[in-house]
């Protein structure tokens, strides 16, 4: 098996280290024995639309959202299609924001975003900085850092990653943080994200591979350290 990630704006948007969710997901298939092909896909360079599993857009400042806007919204059909048929879209903060129908800085014009996500992200007053921990439905727990003054809400029809349980999340108000619709996600969860949190990590894997190969099983790994990581993490107040 191959699992084929396209890592969008790798040099632009890889604030706090969101590079380490690509660094995860490739060592957590390679201990698998899954090949892993990583392209850093940058402005104006193609992507195949049928080609890639996994779609990575990290965060970054409201001047490298500018940079980017622009380019990403040529690539909003592409990444509509790709992921409708099954591709994976992990975003986080600044990418997240650019997925709903816009994101309104501090200073400068709205920026359109591709509505890949029913959300939308306007800049708040003050920064929302520290640790956050959310819920999901399943009851599982996820751990992160945030950083961003957006506050972004989702549409009624958009599930959102977790409820919050420390921390600030989407907007502050509304509990929620990031968003799941399929196999579409957004966070505001940095840290890097997926390190800690391994089972999440592995859920994308698998919905990624399942693209091509069908339902698959992967095998167990030792995340005794990860859990420990983890579980460390989820002691941290905000
Ligand atoms: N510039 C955006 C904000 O401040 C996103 C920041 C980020 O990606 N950490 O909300």
């Amino acid at each position: 098996m191959e699992l084929r990630i396209a890592h969008l704006y790798a040099h632009f948007l890889n604030i706090y280290g969101d590079r380490g969710n690509i660094i995860t997901l490739t060592k957590r298939a390679q201990w698998r024995g899954i090949e892993v092909k990583v392209d850093a896909i940058d402005l104006a360079q193609q992507a195949d639309p049928d080609y890639y599993d996994l779609y990575f857009v990290g965060g970054g400042q409201d001047k490298q959202q500018i940079v980017i806007a622009e380019d990403l919204l040529k690539r909003a059909n592409d990444l509509k299609s790709a992921t409708s048929s099954g591709a994976v879209m992990l975003s986080v903060c600044g990418g997240y924001q650019l997925l709903g129908h816009y994101y309104k800085p501090h200073e400068g014009p709205e920026l359109k975003g591709i509505s890949l996500l029913d959300a939308y992200t306007v800049a708040g007053n003050r920064r929302m900085i520290g640790n956050v921990t959310i819920k999901g439905d399943d009851g599982s727990f996820l751990v992160g850092f945030e950083n961003h003054s957006g506050k972004t809400y989702l549409g009624q029809s958009v599930p959102p990653l977790g409820k919050i349980v420390v921390g600030n999340g989407n907007n502050g108000e509304d509990k929620t943080e990031g968003a799941a619709s399929g196999t579409i996600y957004g966070t505001y969860l940095h840290g890097s994200l997926l390190p800690k949190n391994p089972q999440f990590a592995d859920r994308l894997l698998q919905q990624a591979l399942s693209r091509r190969y069908g339902d698959v099983n992967l095998t167990k790994l030792d995340d005794s350290l990860e859990n420990q990581a983890h579980k460390r993490a989820l002691s941290l107040p905000a």
